[in-house]
């Protein structure tokens, strides 16, 4: 009985030789029309050796086939609908480009460039030199350069200036940041010796001070991010350091983390540390993300004392580090907006998205729920009032004021109808909270909704 079924399983080569097969290996190409072929017998295969079907047609087993192959065709790597309200949302690839920054990477990629080529001196120049400027005037700095993101730009820091001599850091600041990013661990990869001082709680200027030595190569200040200890605590402010710092002729790093080139507080966040800020208060250096609240492409940037970003730009580690093409056009197009700060808050969507009024919110809430009101009676659509995050470990206190779709149903449990959005062709990334599906509309996109739509109202026949 067994044996006969096996028999029943269609050979590769029999079924390579049909049209059907053959129209998909022109599109897709061999390999993987057979891998898929295989992929599929192997599975009916098993099914019967485990005794788990006693029997099969053909047909099945093909279309079985042609399923994986339409599976496989596609990217791995797609777009996906952040219903979440997560503006940097670090799983979901942090922040969305400018429309600029988006053109710029499609201009590089497509032809050659000047990446690496002064065209007035018709000689060899430098990739940083398209940004390097633009960087300087935005934030007062004497010097700019970029690396691959920012754990990059605190390793060759700290590697420039400290490298096999001590960092002080506050015991309150030896953070992790994203489960990846841990101040210990990026300290010893940069031969840096970690000297904590201070406690969890409070850390204050003698506890630097008491720990300089003739070793002693940095004062390190990083910014705790998504971390926050409330209560009975004391930081010492940057400017003290760097007074403490230049009086034993000892740099200051300030690790900024998110790297805002805006004051939110104007719109109503809490006060976040600017770059501009911290050069102002004389850090030597200052590190910060291109991809977090700035609102650009993964980057890691260095700004600062000449002096100090020249010994960066001399170091080894930068040429291991360094940022490609695409991301340097990215950069370069989004730090232009920022040269006109109205025009940086309407173009950048991590700005605008933080920024938006509750109006629009309301208005594209609204807009959600009229294009939901064909969908089945089971499901029940509500608009309700809650909040979106920041995300990216920036403000993690910080609750912006939002309006959700509220979706429930009397015939599915809303992990079931979030794990049906996740699968869904284009996938759809909500929140559950309390038996509802919570589609936060703050983050959709323009072409999101019909999709979302058309995903609810397919739930039937899923
Ligand atoms: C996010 C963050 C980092 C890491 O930055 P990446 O760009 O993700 O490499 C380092 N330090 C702080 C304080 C951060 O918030």
């Amino acid at each position: 009985m067994k044996k006969e079924l096996l028999r029943k399983l269609p050979k590769v080569d029999e079924v390579l030789l049909s049209d059907d097969i053959e129209n998909l290996i022109e599109l897709h190409g061999r390999t993987l029309v057979v891998d898929s072929l295989r992929e599929a017998i192997d599975f009916y295969r098993n099914k019967v050796l485990k005794d788990e079907i006693n029997n099969f047609e053909k047909e099945e087993v093909i279309n079985y086939s042609i399923g994986l192959i339409h599976k496989k065709s596609k990217p791995r790597l797609k777009r996906v609908i952040n219903a979440a309200g997560i503006v940097i949302h670090t799983n979901l690839g942090r922040s969305l480009l400018p429309k600029e920054a988006v053109d710029s990477m499609v201009m590089v990629s497509e032809g050659y460039n000047n990446l690496e080529y002064d065209i007035e001196k018709g000689k060899r120049g430098s990739r940083y030199s398209h940004i390097e400027d633009l960087i300087m005037k935005i934030t007062g700095a004497e010097g700019a350069v970029v690396v691959n993101n920012n754990a990059a730009a605190v390793m060759l820091a700290l590697n420039t200036v400290c490298e096999n001599k001590e960092a002080i850091v506050s015991r309150g600041q030896l953070v992790e940041i994203g489960g990846s990013f841990r101040v210990p661990e990026v300290m010893k990869f940069s031969k840096a010796k970690l000297t904590e001082v201070g406690t969890t709680n409070r850390t204050h200027l003698y506890d630097y001070e008491d720990n300089i030595n003739e070793n002693t190569g940095v004062l390190l200040k990083v910014h705790t991010s998504n971390f926050k200890i409330m209560g009975f605590t004391e930081e010492v402010p940057l400017e003290e350091m760097v007074k403490l710092g230049h009086k034993h002729n000892i740099p200051v790093v300030d690790d900024l983390g998110s790297g805002v080139l805006v004051d939110l507080s104007k719109y109503g966040f809490i006060y976040e540390p600017t770059v501009q800020e911290s050069v102002r208060k004389g850090a030597d250096l200052v590190t910060f993300s291109g991809d977090k609240m700035l609102g650009g492409p993964q980057a890691g940037i260095i700004v600062g004392k000449k002096e100090y970003v020249d010994r960066v730009k001399k170091n080894q580690l930068t040429r291991a580090l360094r940022i490609d093409k695409v991301r340097i056009a990215a950069l370069e197009a989004t730090l232009r907006c920022y040269l006109d700060e109205k025009e940086a808050v309407k173009k950048i969507p991590t700005l605008n998205m933080m920024l938006m009024s509750e109006e629009e919110i309301k208005k594209k809430a609204q807009r959600l729920k009229r294009k939901l009101s064909g969908i089945s009676k089971d499901f029940k659509v509500k608009l309700g009032e809650d909040y979106s995050m920041v995300g990216g470990g920036s403000m993690p206190m910080e609750k912006m004021e939002t309006v959700v779709l509220r979706i429930t149903s009397s015939k599915y449990s809303s992990d079931e109808i979030e794990k049906y959005l996740r699968l869904y062709d284009t996938p759809i990334i909500v929140r559950v909270y309390k038996g509802e599906v919570i589609i936060d509309v703050r983050t959709l996109l323009d072409k999101d909704y019909d999709i979302i739509a058309k995903a609810l109202k397919s739930y039937e026949n899923k």
